[in-house]
Protein backbone atom coordinates (compact mmCIF):
# COMPACT_ATOMS: atom_id res chain seq x y z
CA UNK A 1 0.00 0.00 0.00
CA UNK A 2 1.34 3.14 -0.41
CA UNK A 3 0.98 5.13 2.69
CA UNK A 4 2.95 8.39 1.68
CA UNK A 5 0.66 9.89 -0.43
CA UNK A 6 -3.08 9.62 -0.31
CA UNK A 7 -3.26 7.35 3.24
CA UNK A 8 -1.23 7.96 6.08
CA UNK A 9 -1.80 5.51 8.89
CA UNK A 10 -0.93 6.18 12.70
CA UNK A 11 -0.60 2.70 14.71
CA UNK A 12 -0.84 2.45 18.18
CA UNK A 13 2.82 2.85 20.27
CA UNK A 14 3.51 0.67 23.46
CA UNK A 15 4.11 4.32 25.44
CA UNK A 16 0.93 5.41 26.68
CA UNK A 17 -0.66 8.73 26.09
CA UNK A 18 1.37 11.71 24.76
CA UNK A 19 0.63 15.25 26.66
CA UNK A 20 -2.00 16.71 25.03
CA UNK A 21 -2.37 20.74 23.93
CA UNK A 22 -6.35 20.14 23.61
CA UNK A 23 -8.12 23.47 24.76
CA UNK A 24 -10.17 22.69 27.23
CA UNK A 25 -11.23 24.17 30.14
CA UNK A 26 -10.83 22.93 34.06
CA UNK A 27 -13.31 22.89 36.15
CA UNK A 28 -13.07 26.37 36.96
CA UNK A 29 -11.63 28.47 34.59
CA UNK A 30 -7.86 28.51 33.01
CA UNK A 31 -7.11 25.34 30.36
CA UNK A 32 -5.37 22.03 30.98
CA UNK A 33 -2.54 20.89 29.06
CA UNK A 34 -3.13 17.71 30.68
CA UNK A 35 -4.59 14.73 29.27
CA UNK A 36 -8.47 14.89 30.19
CA UNK A 37 -9.44 12.09 31.69
CA UNK A 38 -12.20 11.04 29.27
CA UNK A 39 -9.07 9.90 27.10
CA UNK A 40 -8.03 6.87 29.05
CA UNK A 41 -11.56 5.92 30.46
CA UNK A 42 -12.34 2.73 29.40
CA UNK A 43 -15.23 1.80 26.86
CA UNK A 44 -18.65 1.35 27.84
CA UNK A 45 -19.80 -2.14 28.16
CA UNK A 46 -21.15 -3.91 25.22
CA UNK A 47 -25.01 -3.63 24.72
CA UNK A 48 -27.69 -2.50 23.18
CA UNK A 49 -30.44 -0.40 26.08
CA UNK A 50 -33.07 -0.53 23.59
CA UNK A 51 -35.90 -2.99 24.33
CA UNK A 52 -36.78 -2.91 20.28
CA UNK A 53 -38.45 -1.37 18.01
CA UNK A 54 -41.10 -3.83 17.73
CA UNK A 55 -42.37 -2.96 21.11
CA UNK A 56 -43.64 0.37 19.76
CA UNK A 57 -44.68 -0.79 16.13
CA UNK A 58 -46.97 -3.38 18.67
CA UNK A 59 -48.16 -0.49 21.07
CA UNK A 60 -49.10 1.09 17.90
CA UNK A 61 -51.19 -1.49 16.11
CA UNK A 62 -52.72 -2.53 19.74
CA UNK A 63 -53.75 1.29 19.79
CA UNK A 64 -55.58 1.43 16.52
CA UNK A 65 -57.66 -2.02 17.28
CA UNK A 66 -58.69 -0.06 20.19
CA UNK A 67 -59.55 2.98 18.74
CA UNK A 68 -61.52 1.53 16.37
CA UNK A 69 -63.24 -1.46 18.63
CA UNK A 70 -65.59 0.45 20.18
CA UNK A 71 -67.37 1.58 16.76
CA UNK A 72 -66.98 -1.86 15.14
CA UNK A 73 -68.78 -3.40 18.68
CA UNK A 74 -71.16 -0.57 18.87
CA UNK A 75 -72.25 -0.77 15.04
CA UNK A 76 -74.86 -3.78 14.31
CA UNK A 77 -73.92 -5.30 11.09
CA UNK A 78 -78.05 -4.51 10.10
CA UNK A 79 -77.31 -0.72 10.30
CA UNK A 80 -75.20 -0.91 7.75
CA UNK A 81 -77.40 -0.96 4.86
CA UNK A 82 -77.59 0.92 2.08
CA UNK A 83 -74.96 3.10 -0.05
CA UNK A 84 -75.85 6.50 2.23
CA UNK A 85 -74.88 4.21 5.57
CA UNK A 86 -71.62 2.40 4.05
CA UNK A 87 -70.28 5.51 3.07
CA UNK A 88 -70.64 6.85 6.04
CA UNK A 89 -69.46 4.33 8.09
CA UNK A 90 -66.96 4.34 5.86
CA UNK A 91 -66.25 8.11 7.04
CA UNK A 92 -66.67 7.37 10.70
CA UNK A 93 -63.74 4.85 10.48
CA UNK A 94 -61.35 6.89 8.50
CA UNK A 95 -62.27 9.66 10.96
CA UNK A 96 -61.17 7.66 14.18
CA UNK A 97 -58.19 6.66 11.82
CA UNK A 98 -57.21 10.39 11.02
CA UNK A 99 -57.78 11.05 15.02
CA UNK A 100 -55.60 8.52 15.98
CA UNK A 101 -52.86 9.14 13.43
CA UNK A 102 -52.28 12.63 14.66
CA UNK A 103 -51.84 11.87 18.04
CA UNK A 104 -49.69 9.82 17.04
CA UNK A 105 -47.94 12.27 14.83
CA UNK A 106 -47.65 14.63 17.70
CA UNK A 107 -46.43 12.13 19.68
CA UNK A 108 -43.31 10.80 17.72
CA UNK A 109 -42.29 14.21 17.71
CA UNK A 110 -42.77 15.02 21.27
CA UNK A 111 -38.77 14.54 21.96
CA UNK A 112 -39.77 11.82 24.60
CA UNK A 113 -36.45 10.63 26.13
CA UNK A 114 -38.00 6.78 26.58
CA UNK A 115 -39.01 6.98 22.70
CA UNK A 116 -35.97 8.55 21.28
CA UNK A 117 -34.22 5.82 23.58
CA UNK A 118 -36.12 3.06 22.34
CA UNK A 119 -36.84 4.61 18.25
CA UNK A 120 -33.71 6.07 17.90
CA UNK A 121 -34.20 9.82 16.90
CA UNK A 122 -33.50 9.66 12.68
CA UNK A 123 -36.02 6.75 12.95
CA UNK A 124 -39.05 8.78 14.81
CA UNK A 125 -38.58 11.61 11.72
CA UNK A 126 -38.78 9.37 9.16
CA UNK A 127 -41.93 7.38 10.75
CA UNK A 128 -43.18 10.84 11.33
CA UNK A 129 -42.52 11.63 7.43
CA UNK A 130 -44.28 8.11 6.71
CA UNK A 131 -47.63 8.62 8.73
CA UNK A 132 -47.67 12.16 7.46
CA UNK A 133 -48.52 10.90 4.34
CA UNK A 134 -51.05 7.87 5.72
CA UNK A 135 -52.48 10.84 7.93
CA UNK A 136 -53.54 13.28 4.96
CA UNK A 137 -54.96 10.43 2.84
CA UNK A 138 -57.07 9.68 6.25
CA UNK A 139 -58.74 13.22 6.66
CA UNK A 140 -59.21 13.56 2.95
CA UNK A 141 -61.17 9.85 3.15
CA UNK A 142 -62.79 11.11 5.85
CA UNK A 143 -64.36 14.76 4.71
CA UNK A 144 -65.45 12.57 1.51
CA UNK A 145 -66.83 9.46 2.99
CA UNK A 146 -68.66 12.11 5.56
CA UNK A 147 -70.05 14.68 2.67
CA UNK A 148 -71.29 11.84 0.62
CA UNK A 149 -72.50 9.41 2.64
CA UNK A 150 -74.56 12.27 4.67
CA UNK A 151 -75.74 13.54 1.41
CA UNK A 152 -77.02 9.75 0.48
CA UNK A 153 -78.51 9.49 2.91
CA UNK A 154 -80.22 13.03 3.44
CA UNK A 155 -80.51 12.94 -0.82
CA UNK A 156 -79.52 16.21 -1.05
CA UNK A 157 -76.40 17.71 -2.97
CA UNK A 158 -72.70 17.04 -1.79
CA UNK A 159 -72.77 21.14 -1.85
CA UNK A 160 -75.55 21.30 0.41
CA UNK A 161 -74.76 18.66 2.34
CA UNK A 162 -70.98 20.23 3.31
CA UNK A 163 -73.04 23.52 3.88
CA UNK A 164 -75.40 21.81 5.92
CA UNK A 165 -72.29 19.98 8.04
CA UNK A 166 -70.29 23.03 8.08
CA UNK A 167 -72.96 25.26 9.85
CA UNK A 168 -75.10 23.04 11.21
CA UNK A 169 -73.10 20.67 13.68
CA UNK A 170 -71.39 21.92 16.50
CA UNK A 171 -66.99 22.74 16.42
CA UNK A 172 -67.47 22.65 12.46
CA UNK A 173 -65.73 25.48 11.22
CA UNK A 174 -62.67 24.81 13.74
CA UNK A 175 -62.04 21.22 11.54
CA UNK A 176 -62.70 22.48 8.61
CA UNK A 177 -59.44 25.03 9.76
CA UNK A 178 -57.68 22.13 11.39
CA UNK A 179 -58.22 20.45 8.10
CA UNK A 180 -56.70 23.08 5.96
CA UNK A 181 -54.52 24.15 8.47
CA UNK A 182 -52.84 19.97 7.92
CA UNK A 183 -53.35 20.31 3.88
CA UNK A 184 -50.70 23.46 4.10
CA UNK A 185 -48.38 21.36 6.21
CA UNK A 186 -48.39 18.56 4.02
CA UNK A 187 -47.92 21.01 1.04
CA UNK A 188 -44.94 22.38 3.11
CA UNK A 189 -43.34 18.65 3.58
CA UNK A 190 -42.82 17.89 -0.20
CA UNK A 191 -39.38 18.12 -0.43
CA UNK A 192 -38.57 20.56 -3.52
CA UNK A 193 -40.95 22.85 -1.27
CA UNK A 194 -39.08 22.01 1.94
CA UNK A 195 -35.85 23.12 0.69
CA UNK A 196 -37.28 26.69 -0.99
CA UNK A 197 -37.67 27.73 2.44
CA UNK A 198 -35.80 28.74 4.93
CA UNK A 199 -35.44 26.43 8.08
CA UNK A 200 -36.73 28.57 10.60
CA UNK A 201 -40.22 29.48 8.60
CA UNK A 202 -40.83 25.86 7.58
CA UNK A 203 -39.87 24.45 11.34
CA UNK A 204 -42.46 27.29 12.70
CA UNK A 205 -45.35 27.02 9.77
CA UNK A 206 -44.70 22.52 10.78
CA UNK A 207 -45.11 23.26 14.60
CA UNK A 208 -48.83 25.03 13.93
CA UNK A 209 -49.87 21.25 13.69
CA UNK A 210 -50.32 21.59 17.52
CA UNK A 211 -53.30 23.85 16.72
CA UNK A 212 -54.47 20.86 14.27
CA UNK A 213 -55.02 18.82 17.21
CA UNK A 214 -56.77 21.76 19.56
CA UNK A 215 -58.80 22.67 16.70
CA UNK A 216 -59.88 19.22 15.70
CA UNK A 217 -60.56 18.32 19.08
CA UNK A 218 -63.86 19.92 19.66
CA UNK A 219 -65.51 18.71 16.62
CA UNK A 220 -64.31 15.25 17.56
CA UNK A 221 -65.97 15.24 20.71
CA UNK A 222 -68.90 16.91 19.87
CA UNK A 223 -69.89 14.77 17.15
CA UNK A 224 -67.54 11.79 16.49
CA UNK A 225 -70.10 9.33 17.72
CA UNK A 226 -67.73 7.31 19.60
CA UNK A 227 -66.88 9.96 21.94
CA UNK A 228 -69.85 11.64 22.91
CA UNK A 229 -71.29 9.93 26.18
CA UNK A 230 -69.95 8.13 28.76
CA UNK A 231 -68.78 5.16 26.56
CA UNK A 232 -65.54 3.71 27.25
CA UNK A 233 -64.47 5.29 23.50
CA UNK A 234 -64.45 8.27 25.01
CA UNK A 235 -62.58 7.34 28.06
CA UNK A 236 -60.19 5.67 25.74
CA UNK A 237 -59.81 8.66 23.92
CA UNK A 238 -59.80 10.64 26.72
CA UNK A 239 -56.51 9.21 27.99
CA UNK A 240 -54.95 9.02 25.24
CA UNK A 241 -55.26 13.22 24.72
CA UNK A 242 -53.71 13.09 28.36
CA UNK A 243 -51.12 10.70 27.69
CA UNK A 244 -50.18 12.90 24.27
CA UNK A 245 -50.26 16.25 26.09
CA UNK A 246 -48.42 14.96 29.00
CA UNK A 247 -45.36 13.52 26.59
CA UNK A 248 -45.07 16.77 24.48
CA UNK A 249 -45.19 19.47 27.82
CA UNK A 250 -42.52 16.83 30.09
CA UNK A 251 -40.42 16.33 26.26
CA UNK A 252 -40.61 19.58 24.60
CA UNK A 253 -40.94 22.23 28.04
CA UNK A 254 -40.59 20.41 31.22
CA UNK A 255 -37.60 18.17 30.99
CA UNK A 256 -35.55 20.70 28.83
CA UNK A 257 -36.10 23.42 31.75
CA UNK A 258 -35.19 21.50 34.35
CA UNK A 259 -31.66 20.09 32.76
CA UNK A 260 -30.99 23.90 32.04
CA UNK A 261 -31.84 24.75 35.82
CA UNK A 262 -29.42 21.98 37.00
CA UNK A 263 -27.02 22.28 34.93
CA UNK A 264 -27.01 26.42 33.53
CA UNK A 265 -24.35 26.18 30.15
CA UNK A 266 -22.42 28.85 29.01
CA UNK A 267 -19.91 29.29 26.53
CA UNK A 268 -16.50 29.78 27.47
CA UNK A 269 -15.00 29.57 24.90
CA UNK A 270 -15.07 29.93 20.44
CA UNK A 271 -11.91 28.49 18.63
CA UNK A 272 -11.41 28.78 14.77
CA UNK A 273 -10.57 25.03 14.08
CA UNK A 274 -9.97 25.89 10.24
CA UNK A 275 -11.33 28.48 7.82
CA UNK A 276 -14.96 27.36 8.11
CA UNK A 277 -14.84 25.20 11.05
CA UNK A 278 -15.45 26.82 14.69
CA UNK A 279 -15.92 24.68 18.22
CA UNK A 280 -17.45 25.89 20.91
CA UNK A 281 -16.57 25.00 24.54
CA UNK A 282 -18.97 25.42 27.44
CA UNK A 283 -19.17 24.48 30.93
CA UNK A 284 -21.71 23.94 33.62
CA UNK A 285 -23.23 23.31 37.10
CA UNK A 286 -22.51 19.34 37.77
CA UNK A 287 -21.51 17.87 34.40
CA UNK A 288 -20.78 14.99 35.52
CA UNK A 289 -24.43 14.26 36.24
CA UNK A 290 -25.57 15.02 32.62
CA UNK A 291 -26.60 12.04 31.25
CA UNK A 292 -25.08 12.25 27.39
CA UNK A 293 -23.11 9.70 25.51
CA UNK A 294 -20.22 10.16 22.76
CA UNK A 295 -22.12 10.34 19.35
CA UNK A 296 -25.62 12.46 20.64
CA UNK A 297 -26.19 15.87 19.98
CA UNK A 298 -28.15 18.64 21.85
CA UNK A 299 -30.31 21.08 20.31
CA UNK A 300 -28.76 23.79 20.99
CA UNK A 301 -29.97 27.73 21.73
CA UNK A 302 -27.46 30.09 22.64
CA UNK A 303 -29.35 33.14 24.22
CA UNK A 304 -27.87 36.22 22.63
CA UNK A 305 -29.15 38.84 20.68
CA UNK A 306 -29.51 37.76 17.18
CA UNK A 307 -28.86 33.82 18.68
CA UNK A 308 -32.13 32.93 20.83
CA UNK A 309 -34.34 32.34 18.53
CA UNK A 310 -32.91 29.15 16.54
CA UNK A 311 -32.19 26.17 18.07
CA UNK A 312 -30.22 24.08 15.80
CA UNK A 313 -28.97 20.15 16.27
CA UNK A 314 -24.64 20.05 16.90
CA UNK A 315 -22.91 16.81 18.11
CA UNK A 316 -20.46 16.87 20.56
CA UNK A 317 -16.92 16.65 19.91
CA UNK A 318 -15.48 15.13 22.83
CA UNK A 319 -16.78 12.30 24.94
CA UNK A 320 -18.57 13.74 28.01
CA UNK A 321 -15.76 14.36 30.64
CA UNK A 322 -17.96 16.00 33.83
CA UNK A 323 -16.14 19.44 33.22
CA UNK A 324 -17.13 20.63 29.56
CA UNK A 325 -18.87 20.05 26.52
CA UNK A 326 -17.61 20.64 23.03
CA UNK A 327 -19.56 21.06 19.71
CA UNK A 328 -17.62 21.73 16.43
CA UNK A 329 -19.33 23.37 13.39
CA UNK A 330 -19.42 23.57 9.98
CA UNK A 331 -20.53 27.26 8.59
CA UNK A 332 -22.86 26.69 6.30
CA UNK A 333 -25.56 29.88 6.93
CA UNK A 334 -26.02 32.04 8.77
CA UNK A 335 -26.10 30.83 12.44
CA UNK A 336 -23.38 28.34 11.90
CA UNK A 337 -21.04 31.70 10.81
CA UNK A 338 -22.72 33.67 13.26
CA UNK A 339 -21.58 31.17 15.84
CA UNK A 340 -17.79 32.18 15.43
CA UNK A 341 -19.43 35.60 16.97
CA UNK A 342 -20.34 34.18 20.21
CA UNK A 343 -19.20 35.56 23.42
CA UNK A 344 -17.55 34.03 26.29
CA UNK A 345 -19.93 33.99 29.12
CA UNK A 346 -22.78 33.69 26.84
CA UNK A 347 -26.06 31.13 28.23
CA UNK A 348 -26.84 28.42 26.57
CA UNK A 349 -29.98 26.92 26.44
CA UNK A 350 -30.38 22.87 25.44
CA UNK A 351 -32.57 20.38 23.95
CA UNK A 352 -31.91 16.62 24.57
CA UNK A 353 -29.41 14.87 24.42
CA UNK A 354 -30.95 12.79 21.60
CA UNK A 355 -29.52 10.11 19.11
CA UNK A 356 -28.36 6.72 18.90
CA UNK A 357 -24.78 6.87 17.18
CA UNK A 358 -23.36 5.49 20.41
CA UNK A 359 -21.02 3.34 21.26
CA UNK A 360 -23.87 1.32 23.18
CA UNK A 361 -25.32 0.22 19.71
CA UNK A 362 -22.45 -1.79 18.58
CA UNK A 363 -23.17 -5.92 17.72
CA UNK A 364 -19.46 -6.59 17.40
CA UNK A 365 -16.56 -7.19 18.55
CA UNK A 366 -14.45 -4.24 16.71
CA UNK A 367 -14.94 -1.00 15.58
CA UNK A 368 -14.72 1.15 12.09
CA UNK A 369 -15.18 4.86 12.04
CA UNK A 370 -15.45 5.99 8.68
CA UNK A 371 -15.81 10.57 8.73
CA UNK A 372 -15.64 13.12 6.27
CA UNK A 373 -15.62 17.08 7.23
CA UNK A 374 -17.98 18.38 9.62
CA UNK A 375 -18.68 14.34 10.26
CA UNK A 376 -15.24 14.02 12.21
CA UNK A 377 -17.19 16.24 15.52
CA UNK A 378 -19.06 12.49 16.35
CA UNK A 379 -16.52 10.16 15.04
CA UNK A 380 -13.65 12.03 16.97
CA UNK A 381 -16.00 12.01 20.19
CA UNK A 382 -17.18 8.26 19.48
CA UNK A 383 -13.30 7.24 19.63
CA UNK A 384 -13.23 7.99 23.49
CA UNK A 385 -15.73 5.37 24.05
CA UNK A 386 -14.87 2.25 21.73
CA UNK A 387 -12.85 -0.53 22.36
CA UNK A 388 -9.06 -0.88 21.48
CA UNK A 389 -8.13 -1.96 17.85
CA UNK A 390 -10.85 0.72 16.58
CA UNK A 391 -9.72 1.93 12.87
CA UNK A 392 -10.73 5.16 11.96
CA UNK A 393 -10.76 6.64 8.09
CA UNK A 394 -10.62 10.07 8.43
CA UNK A 395 -11.66 11.49 4.63
CA UNK A 396 -10.54 15.37 4.01
CA UNK A 397 -9.40 17.08 0.09
CA UNK A 398 -6.50 18.56 1.38
CA UNK A 399 -4.39 18.00 5.01
CA UNK A 400 -5.52 21.61 6.12
CA UNK A 401 -8.60 20.08 6.06
CA UNK A 402 -8.13 17.59 8.64
CA UNK A 403 -9.42 18.58 11.91
CA UNK A 404 -8.18 17.37 15.69
CA UNK A 405 -5.20 16.14 14.42
CA UNK A 406 -3.20 16.18 17.65
CA UNK A 407 -5.68 14.66 19.65
CA UNK A 408 -6.82 12.00 17.41
CA UNK A 409 -3.25 10.78 17.21
CA UNK A 410 -3.17 10.68 20.96
CA UNK A 411 -6.60 9.27 21.76
CA UNK A 412 -5.07 6.89 18.77
CA UNK A 413 -2.16 5.79 21.21
CA UNK A 414 -4.14 6.04 24.13
CA UNK A 415 -6.71 4.05 22.80
CA UNK A 416 -4.98 1.81 20.97
CA UNK A 417 -6.68 2.58 17.44
CA UNK A 418 -5.67 2.79 14.30
CA UNK A 419 -6.22 6.04 11.88
CA UNK A 420 -6.04 6.50 7.85
CA UNK A 421 -6.03 10.01 6.71
CA UNK A 422 -7.54 9.28 3.39
CA UNK A 423 -6.03 12.78 2.00
CA UNK A 424 -7.20 13.95 -1.90
CA UNK A 425 -9.43 15.05 -3.97
CA UNK A 426 -12.97 13.13 -5.25
CA UNK A 427 -11.87 12.13 -8.49
CA UNK A 428 -8.04 11.27 -7.12
CA UNK A 429 -7.62 7.62 -8.25
CA UNK A 430 -6.09 6.52 -4.86
CA UNK A 431 -8.60 8.43 -2.64
CA UNK A 432 -11.23 6.20 -4.84
CA UNK A 433 -9.49 2.86 -4.06
CA UNK A 434 -9.11 3.28 -0.58
CA UNK A 435 -13.31 3.35 -0.41
CA UNK A 436 -13.57 0.63 -2.81
CA UNK A 437 -14.22 -2.88 -1.50
CA UNK A 438 -10.26 -3.95 -1.97
CA UNK A 439 -8.91 -0.48 -0.64
CA UNK A 440 -11.40 -1.10 2.78
CA UNK A 441 -10.47 -4.46 3.03
CA UNK A 442 -6.49 -3.28 2.81
CA UNK A 443 -7.22 -1.05 5.64
CA UNK A 444 -9.46 -2.72 7.25
CA UNK A 445 -9.03 -6.68 6.86
CA UNK A 446 -11.35 -7.62 9.11
CA UNK A 447 -14.40 -5.08 8.58
CA UNK A 448 -17.64 -7.65 8.36
CA UNK A 449 -16.29 -8.12 12.02
CA UNK A 450 -16.69 -4.75 12.99
CA UNK A 451 -19.80 -2.49 13.41
CA UNK A 452 -19.00 0.51 11.24
CA UNK A 453 -20.00 4.26 12.25
CA UNK A 454 -20.19 6.49 9.33
CA UNK A 455 -20.24 10.46 9.65
CA UNK A 456 -19.96 12.71 6.66
CA UNK A 457 -21.65 14.44 3.62
CA UNK A 458 -24.00 12.19 1.84
CA UNK A 459 -21.51 11.28 -1.07
CA UNK A 460 -19.14 9.90 1.39
CA UNK A 461 -22.01 8.40 3.05
CA UNK A 462 -23.20 6.61 0.16
CA UNK A 463 -20.46 5.53 -1.36
CA UNK A 464 -19.21 3.74 2.15
CA UNK A 465 -22.40 2.10 2.14
CA UNK A 466 -22.30 0.62 -0.86
CA UNK A 467 -19.05 -0.52 -0.44
CA UNK A 468 -19.97 -2.21 2.95
CA UNK A 469 -22.72 -3.78 1.08
CA UNK A 470 -20.22 -5.45 -1.63
CA UNK A 471 -18.14 -6.36 1.35
CA UNK A 472 -20.97 -8.47 3.05
CA UNK A 473 -21.05 -6.12 6.58
CA UNK A 474 -24.39 -7.01 7.76
CA UNK A 475 -26.80 -3.90 7.89
CA UNK A 476 -27.03 -3.98 11.60
CA UNK A 477 -23.64 -3.53 12.17
CA UNK A 478 -23.56 -0.16 10.32
CA UNK A 479 -24.54 2.93 11.90
CA UNK A 480 -25.16 6.36 10.58
CA UNK A 481 -25.24 10.29 11.31
CA UNK A 482 -25.72 12.05 8.00
CA UNK A 483 -26.95 15.05 9.87
CA UNK A 484 -29.95 15.05 8.40
CA UNK A 485 -33.85 14.43 9.48
C1 LIG B 1 -28.59 15.35 14.36
C2 LIG B 1 -27.73 16.42 13.72
C3 LIG B 1 -26.46 16.64 14.22
C4 LIG B 1 -25.64 17.61 13.63
N1 LIG B 1 -24.38 17.81 14.13
C5 LIG B 1 -23.57 18.69 13.52
C6 LIG B 1 -22.21 18.88 13.98
O1 LIG B 1 -21.77 18.30 14.95
N2 LIG B 1 -21.43 19.75 13.29
C7 LIG B 1 -21.90 20.44 12.19
O2 LIG B 1 -21.15 21.20 11.60
N3 LIG B 1 -23.17 20.30 11.76
C8 LIG B 1 -24.02 19.45 12.38
N4 LIG B 1 -25.30 19.30 11.93
C9 LIG B 1 -25.78 20.14 10.83
C10 LIG B 1 -26.18 21.53 11.38
O3 LIG B 1 -27.25 21.39 12.29
C11 LIG B 1 -26.62 22.46 10.24
O4 LIG B 1 -25.56 22.58 9.35
C12 LIG B 1 -26.95 23.84 10.80
O5 LIG B 1 -28.13 23.77 11.56
C13 LIG B 1 -27.10 24.83 9.65
O6 LIG B 1 -27.58 26.06 10.15
P1 LIG B 1 -27.36 27.46 9.38
O7 LIG B 1 -28.44 28.39 9.80
O8 LIG B 1 -25.98 27.95 9.55
O9 LIG B 1 -27.49 27.07 7.86
P2 LIG B 1 -28.73 27.13 6.88
O10 LIG B 1 -28.20 27.55 5.56
O11 LIG B 1 -29.88 27.88 7.48
O12 LIG B 1 -29.14 25.61 6.84
C14 LIG B 1 -28.46 24.64 6.09
C15 LIG B 1 -29.24 23.33 6.26
O13 LIG B 1 -29.10 22.87 7.61
C16 LIG B 1 -30.33 22.32 8.09
N5 LIG B 1 -30.78 23.12 9.25
C17 LIG B 1 -30.75 24.46 9.38
N6 LIG B 1 -31.22 24.83 10.57
C18 LIG B 1 -31.55 23.69 11.21
C19 LIG B 1 -32.11 23.40 12.48
N7 LIG B 1 -32.44 24.38 13.34
N8 LIG B 1 -32.35 22.11 12.79
C20 LIG B 1 -32.06 21.12 11.94
N9 LIG B 1 -31.50 21.32 10.73
C21 LIG B 1 -31.26 22.58 10.37
C22 LIG B 1 -31.33 22.42 6.97
O14 LIG B 1 -31.33 21.18 6.29
C23 LIG B 1 -30.76 23.48 6.08
O15 LIG B 1 -31.14 23.29 4.75
C24 LIG B 1 -26.13 18.36 12.53
C25 LIG B 1 -27.42 18.13 12.05
C26 LIG B 1 -28.21 17.18 12.63
C27 LIG B 1 -29.59 16.95 12.08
Amino acid sequence: MDAATTTYGTRPSASGPAETATPGPTAGTGWSARPPAAFVRPPRPREDTRPGRWVVRLVFWAGLVAVIAPWWLDTPSGSLAGTGAVLTAAGRITGLLSAYLLLVQVLLMSRSGWLERWVGARSLVSWHRELGGFLVVAIAAHIAFIVVGYAATDHSSVTKETWTIVTGYEDMVTAVVAAALLAGIALLSIRALRRALRYELWYYLHVTSYLVLFLAYGHEFANGQEMVGGKLGRHLWIALYVLVGAEVLWGRLLGPLLLNRRHRLRVVRVIDEAPDMVSVYMIGRDLSRLDVKAGQFFRWRFLARGYWWQAHPFSLSAAPNGQWLRVTVKTVGDHTTALRRLRPGTRVYVEGPSGDFTADRRTAAGALLIAGGSGIAPIRALLEELPAGTVVIYRASTDQDLLFRRELEQLAEARGATLWYLVGSRDDPRTRHFLSPRGVRELVPDVTARDVYLCGPSGLIEQSQRTLRRLNVPRRQIHLDPFEF
